[in-house]
């Protein structure tokens, strides 16, 4: 595989502060790896305290004394509309710098991007239709509610699917009239140098957006515990957001937290068997598997087991892994060679703990270099194996056989993570019954991951804190501060009158 990269991937990767690309203020860089090969293929800007205080400093003037929080939603929401269009034209682009730099497929990469420009295009609409209630209580008084952007928000986002994750912390944000400061997951930095450009290009103003590169436990960390940042929006770990979590507590800071996941797809005996082949295939290899709402646990009715799993096994052998640029490859190389150590070696505990139908290494006539790994189908795992609990992050699915409703219920909530589950069934009471009963922040019925934006998005237990998602974005990202009038002569509360 080449390395070098396609026109327009950035190759020196810098800070965005205050509308300018700058370097860090130590001159540190990271290296930055191309998945497919990982030889290095570009240097970042690795930023520390420093930056990130000039970072909140740009993001701080612009809230307190620039236009951007005090323009009516709709000339914002003008400006939201120019940044979807400039994703939007840049799709194929974009999805270059994304299938070079996190390895996706080229054909994914390109519909993450579509997703990006959809996400900018709602909250723009969302942002004028929103409204509060005003309202004239009895006797000479009225209220209203006063929303306001919080300030300076915190973003930090993970490596997977990188330029559309941010779009979803970016979009809400900067439409509520909030500054920001992004810090990227340092395997995949490329994608947000477009941001700057695109935001300048739409109108956005100086210092509305800032970006700031570098490790979670130096950028990261500064940005979570900079007394001028109030809230902090995190994707990531479960284990890092546990971090993040006690830091956000002693400043006293809001936060969402969208985590890790270890997701259920239940397949019942009366489920169309094809479709729900096809979609959970799809659900846990798509990405590469690096998807938080993959369901990595298929559960299987006992009496459909063996026709289920041999077709699926088989379809799994048959999924085109390889060049990220080929618009026919399904899965691409894992994003970074730390990552490629730890599904590897949950592909070695699988294969103690379960029974190995599909891949289990590196795909066949693979190259030597890159992080390859075949689609990994392990069955009869049990519920107390580590595939079965442990969250992989990769292109691997532990299969077991249920025998009962009851049953498929209790496996599905046998783990620490509640992002997402699947279930298939055409016995509509069945699959209400599942969505009612299973821990999990999102349930879908006969479908995958197909879902309104105006929907709540995130996990209960180890999967998250908060729900974002339509208006539940915008209340994250704003104050909403009551005021209560007299309409009459001015009245004064005393003791003994009220
Ligand atoms: P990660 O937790 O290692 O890193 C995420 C981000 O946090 C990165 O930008 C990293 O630099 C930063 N970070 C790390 N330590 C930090 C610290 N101490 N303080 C501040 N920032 C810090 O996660 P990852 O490996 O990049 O991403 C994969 C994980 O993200 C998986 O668990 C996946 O399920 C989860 N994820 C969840 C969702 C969701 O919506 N629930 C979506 C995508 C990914």
């Amino acid at each position: 595989m080449s390395n070098t990269p396609p026109p327009g991937v950035p190759t020196d990767i810098k800070h965005y502060i205050n509308g300018e690309f700058v370097d860090s203020v130590s001159g540190e860089t990271f290296e930055v790896l191309n998945p497919s090969t990982n030889e290095v293929y570009a240097k970042a800007a690795s930023g520390d305290k420093a930056d990130i205080d000039l970072a909140v400093a740009a993001a701080t003037e612009a809230f307190e004394h620039g236009p951007w929080p005090r323009m009516v939603p709709r000339a914002r929401a003008r400006i939201l509309n120019k940044i979807a269009d400039a994703v939007e034209a840049q799709d194929q682009h974009l999805a270059q710098i994304e299938a070079w730099d996190t390895g996706l497929p080229i054909t994914q990469a390109k519909g993450q991007a579509q997703r990006a420009a959809e996400n900018f295009r709602f909250f723009a609409d969302l942002i004028v239709a929103q409204h509060d209630n005003a309202f004239k209580v009895p006797g000479r008084q009225a209220n209203y509610v006063n929303r306001k952007p919080i300030g300076v928000a915190g973003l930090i986002t993970p490596w997977n699917t990188p330029f559309m994750l941010e779009s979803w912390k970016l979009a809400p944000s900067i439409a509520s009239g909030c500054t920001v400061v992004l810090k990227p997951a340092e395997f995949t930095p490329a994608s947000a140098q477009l941001w700057a450009t695109i935001f300048e290009e739409a109108g956005l103003p100086k210092g509305v957006f800032n970006l700031v590169n570098g490790l979670g436990e130096t950028a990261g960390d500064s940005l979570v515990k900079h007394p001028d940042v109030p809230l902090i929006s995190f994707t990531g770990e479960s284990r890092t957001g546990q971090i993040i979590f006690g830091n956000c507590a002693e400043h006293l800071k809001g936060m969402s937290m969208e985590l890790g996941g270890k997701s259920p797809a239940v397949v019942f005996a009366d489920a169309d068997m094809d479709a729900a082949i096809d979609s959970t295939l799809f659900g846990v290899f798509s990405l590469n598997g690096e998807r938080c709402t993959a369901g990595s646990r298929l559960l299987v009715e006992r009496s459909i087991y063996d026709e289920f799993i041999e077709k699926y096994a088989e379809r799994a052998r048959n999924i085109k892994v390889g060049d990220v640029f080929d618009p026919k490859t399904e899965v691409g190389a894992l994003v970074h060679p730390e990552h490629y150590e730890k599904v590897t070696s949950y592909l070695e505990i699988g294969k103690e703990e379960g029974r190995l139908l599909a891949g289990g290494g590196r795909p066949e006539g693979a190259p030597e270099a890159g992080n390859w790994v075949a689609p990994t189908v392990f069955a009869d795992v049990k519920p107390d194996a580590r595939i079965f609990q442990e969250e992989i992050f990769g292109p691997v699915v532990a299969i077991t056989p249920f025998d009962s409703a009851e049953e498929a219920l209790e496996l599905a909530n046998n783990t620490r993570y509640g992002l997402a589950a699947y279930v298939w069934t055409s016995n509509l009471q069945r699959g209400l019954n599942f969505a009612q009963d299973v821990e999990a922040g999102m349930v879908w019925l006969n479908s995958h991951n197909v879902r309104d934006l105006r929907s709540p998005f995130g996990g209960v237990k180890a999967s998250g804190l908060g729900h974002e998602g339509g208006y539940r974005s915008i209340d994250f990202y704003t104050d909403q501060q009551a005021v209560h009038i007299t309409l009459g002569d001015v009245h004064t509360a005393r003791f003994g009158t009220n």
